[in-house]
């Protein structure tokens, strides 16, 4: 991570008035205390942190992954398994100072990484937060791990202070985008978002079964090829590279809102699967992919 400016905080505070942190750019007025779309006003809200264990072997290592599961997000996925975090906001509010010393604390564990899941709506709170860890010394990689649906602007901005991306790409058009995580314009923004972080950090870096830096996506599949997983592989084997890392996620169940979509209301089949991993392999992207497979 390199330095943080002040500059950089203060520009990406600028961005909270009139809010336009990611591409719904709803208006609102956080640094007045106004909510937005994403339930996100100005005091960051978290819901737990911990070294993890349960994400992606690179990310893992030995010691765990510093995770920290911020409340609230810009997508709002009919099928979300963290709805009480994303979507009612479950967690409590906390000091940027207090995230500081949270980081800190899972450096001092000997996590592997800070894992910022879903930061997209508190990126300048994280920001500042950032700046005191590094003053205290932190030292280890961070991890953006986000919904995809980002503001490119505000990608810009972290340039040089995020590590490892670790986006979702949820779908291949619009219709679904629109129809089941309510995010406009879905297809555009994604696309624009995933080659900012590519042309960052390119691909995965990983020393000694560790990641140091770079972009893993994640993909999950949904019924009825609902996610489109196909054109999303294509997309990321010719605009981005055939090295890149993507996670290619079976997990799937109905819950939340899922049940009152009838097409959502199953798990996907094992043909399900395979048919999105042989779209992978048709890309080329199964190579890269491989990093993960002990994960499995
Ligand atoms: S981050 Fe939240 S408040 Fe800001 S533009 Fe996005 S949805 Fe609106």
């Amino acid at each position: 991570m390199k330095f943080i400016k002040e500059k950089i905080i203060n520009d990406l505070y600028d961005l909270l008035s009139p809010c336009r942190l990611c591409p719904r750019g709803c208006g609102v007025d956080r640094l007045q205390g106004e909510v937005g779309d994403c339930g996100a006003g100005l005091e960051v809200r978290i819901s737990s942190y911990h070294q993890h264990f349960g994400e992606e072997p690179p990310l893992v290592g030995i010691h765990g992954s510093g995770t920290i599961f911020f409340a609230y997000c810009n997508v709002h996925c009919v099928f979300c398994q963290n709805y009480d975090i994303s979507q009612h906001g479950l967690g409590r509010e906390v000091s940027t100072d207090d995230l500081a010393h949270i980081m800190m604390h899972l450096q001092d564990r000997g996590c592997h990484n800070i894992n910022l899941v879903t930061p997209t709506p508190w990126v300048p709170q994280i920001v500042k937060a950032l700046a005191r860890a590094q003053d205290a010394g932190l030292s280890i990689p961070v991890v953006y791990n986000c919904g995809g649906y980002e503001s490119v602007e505000v990608l810009k901005l972290l340039d040089g202070i995020i590590d490892i991306y670790m986006p979702d790409m949820k779908y291949g058009d619009d219709e679904h985008a629109e129809k089941y995580s309510g995010t406009p314009r879905y297809w555009d923004a994604v696309t624009a978002a995933l080659r900012e972080m590519h042309r960052q950090v390119g691909e995965l870096t990983v020393k000694e079964g560790i990641a140091l830096r770079g972009v893993l996506v994640r993909h999950l599949v949904l019924p009825h090829t609902i996610a489109s997983s196909d054109r999303c592989f294509e997309f990321i084997a010719r605009e981005l590279s055939r090295q890149t890392v993507v996670n290619v996620m079976a997990q799937y169940y109905p819950t939340y809102r899922a049940t009152e979509y009838t097409e959502l209301n199953r798990r996907i089949t094992v043909a399900e699967f395979n048919d999105a991993v042989r779209a992978l392999q048709r890309y080329g992207l199964d190579t890269a992919a491989r990093v993960l497979e002990h994960h499995k």
